[in-house]
């Protein structure tokens, strides 16, 4: 977040501080860093007559400030982008285990916390983004990358482009492998990966995917969002890019691609509860989830909503295999994963 934008918070924050204790009115607190996502927030208030004031950080930006302000907290959703920190989330006690039959009706159980000590659930995925295997074309085929496994076979040599490992979405990964691998080929894995960097992990996912284009590795990792943005943008140096890469969805004869979770959670200090189990609830009809797909390139939780994104259908053919291991499960193997990136020297 820049200077800028965090006094624009603050100043937002502070001017409505007296408003927020009122009944219709929903303090969010996001990481959902998707302009697209206006549109979804203005609805709901058209329906409800709710307004709803935002506050926009990173994960951990968002972490840290829940912690600070402790019971005095206004936030009443939290919304973040990743398994793992939803997880660190609950595990620190941010949030309030809700019970709403809706939400555990709609969204597959794997794809939402753990049932917590009082029936409830603590957080809940509300969309979902694969991690996925770009490639250049000249020089490899999709049969190249069609298990994450191979992307440590010594053949790849100064090949991989993969940003930080302790960037949430590779914690999550990596979690998830350590789910199908178990630790030990885990961590051999993890140190083929790094055996076969092109350099030492810098950018986001999006500058992997460039990178690929220009020649400077053969093989990248990336969210499917970011490559599905790309695919779609009108800017004729993004469809240089996309026209130079190929795309894998690893282990569809196997395990599955590994999905992460885009989610939301009530603030375990949250002042207008019901407001904020409706807003979880509305993010999950038809309309919302519709949203999630064509607005901001990720796939429905729900089961059976219609969509119509050009990308995301290119780019998988139809459909695609997922993983099944409950996305809490890469939350808990964090601590060991990034134990394993300082041994193997993952940056
Ligand atoms: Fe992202």
């Amino acid at each position: 977040m820049t200077f800028k934008k965090s006094l624009i918070s603050l100043t937002c924050l502070l001017a409505t501080t007296a408003t927020w204790a009122q009944d219709k009115t929903l303090n969010i607190y996001s990481a959902r860093h998707y302009p697209t996502d206006e549109v979804m927030y203005s609805d709901f208030t058209k329906a409800t007559g709710i307004k709803i004031n935002r506050v926009d950080a990173d994960d951990a930006g968002i972490l840290a400030r829940l912690k600070a302000e402790g019971a005095a907290s206004p936030a009443d959703v939290i919304l973040l982008v990743d398994a793992a920190r939803l997880w660190r989330a609950e595990v620190d006690g941010l949030f309030l285990p809700i019970k709403s039959a809706k939400l555990e009706e709609v969204i597959p159980a794997n794809l939402r916390a753990k049932p917590a000590d009082n029936g409830g659930t603590a957080w809940f995925g509300l969309s979902t983004r694969a991690r996925v295997v770009v490639f250049d074309k000249l020089k490899y085929t999709k049969a190249d990358f069609d298990s994450y496994e191979k992307l440590a076979s010594p053949q790849f040599k100064g090949q991989l482009c993969i940003r930080s490992g302790s960037h949430p979405y590779n914690l999550s990964l990596f979690g998830a492998m350590t789910e199908h691998l178990g630790p030990q080929k885990t961590e051999a894995w993890l140190k083929g990966l790094v055996d076969n960097m092109a350099s030492s992990p810098k950018g986001g996912d999006t500058d992997q995917i460039k990178a690929v284009a220009s020649g400077e590795c053969g093989m990248a990792v990336t969210n499917t969002y970011y490559l599905a943005r790309m695919m779609r943008s009108s800017n004729p140096a993004d469809k240089a890019v996309t026209d130079k890469i190929g795309v894998v969805f690893p282990n569809q004869s196997s395990w599955g691609t590994h999905v992460n979770v885009a989610g939301g959670a009530v603030a375990r200090h949250a002042k207008n509860t019901a407001n904020a189990v409706l807003f979880l609830e509305y993010l999950t009809s038809p309309a919302a989830q519709n949203h999630f797909a064509n607005g901001n390139n990720e796939w429905p939780v729900t089961k059976g909503v219609s969509f119509d994104n050009p990308a995301l259908k290119a780019m998988t053919g139809g459909s695609f295999k997922s993983e099944l291991i409950p996305i809490s499960a890469v939350g808990m193997n964090q601590i060991k994963v990034q134990q394993m990136l300082d041994r193997v020297g993952f940056k």
